[in-house]
C-alpha cells in the first residue's frame, strides 16, 4: 500500500509556477520517477497540455491518452516510471472532484497531485491514490525532498 509521495523542491516549485501562470485555468502534467515500497519518488514533472474545451478549462482538465501512452513508453525505456499526474484547482480545494475520480480510474495505480490556487497564488499541495479495487481515493503524505 502506497503511503508517501516524495517530491524534490525543484519539481514542486516548477509545478507551482505552472499552476500560477496557468491561473485561472487548470494546468496539468505527468510525474516521472519511480515506486519504492510504500513511496512514490518523483524525479521531475512533465507538463502536458490541458485539452479540455476552453469553456471548461477553469474547472477541469483532460490529457490526451495518446500522449500518456507515449510518455509511459519513453520513461520505461530510460528506466523511469510514470508515477502519476498533477493538476491545479483554481479557487478550489486540493481534493479530487467527481470528474477527477473518473479520470483516476482510467490510469489505475498512479499518484494524483493536486495544486490549489487561490486568487492566483498556489497553496499547499495534496496527493491522492486510488487503489484499483477502492471506491474512494486515499490521501498520501507529501514529503518535500532536496
Ligand atoms: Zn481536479
Amino acid at each position: 500500500m502506497l503511503k508517501r509521495l516524495i517530491i524534490p523542491h525543484g519539481a514542486a516549485g516548477a509545478a507551482a509556477t505552472a499552476a500560477r501562470e496557468g491561473y485561472p485555468f487548470e494546468i496539468c502534467g505527468a510525474l516521472a520517477g519511480r515506486f519504492e515500497a510504500e513511496e512514490a519518488r518523483v524525479a521531475r514533472i512533465v507538463p502536458l497540455p490541458n485539452s479540455a474545451e476552453e469553456s471548461q478549462r477553469r474547472r477541469r482538465f483532460t490529457i490526451d491518452p495518446v500522449l500518456i501512452v507515449r510518455l509511459d513508453r519513453e520513461l520505461r525505456r530510460s528506466g523511469e516510471s510514470l508515477v502519476g499526474f498533477y493538476h491545479s484547482h483554481p479557487d478550489h480545494e486540493a481534493a479530487p472532484s467527481a470528474t477527477d475520480l473518473e479520470f483516476f480510474r482510467l490510469w489505475p495505480e498512479t499518484v494524483w497531485l493536486i495544486i490549489p490556487v487561490k486568487s492566483g497564488e498556489p497553496g499547499l499541495v495534496r496527493a491522492w491514490w486510488l487503489a484499483s479495487d477502492a471506491e474512494k481515493a486515499t490521501e498520501l503524505e507529501v514529503v518535500s525532498g532536496a
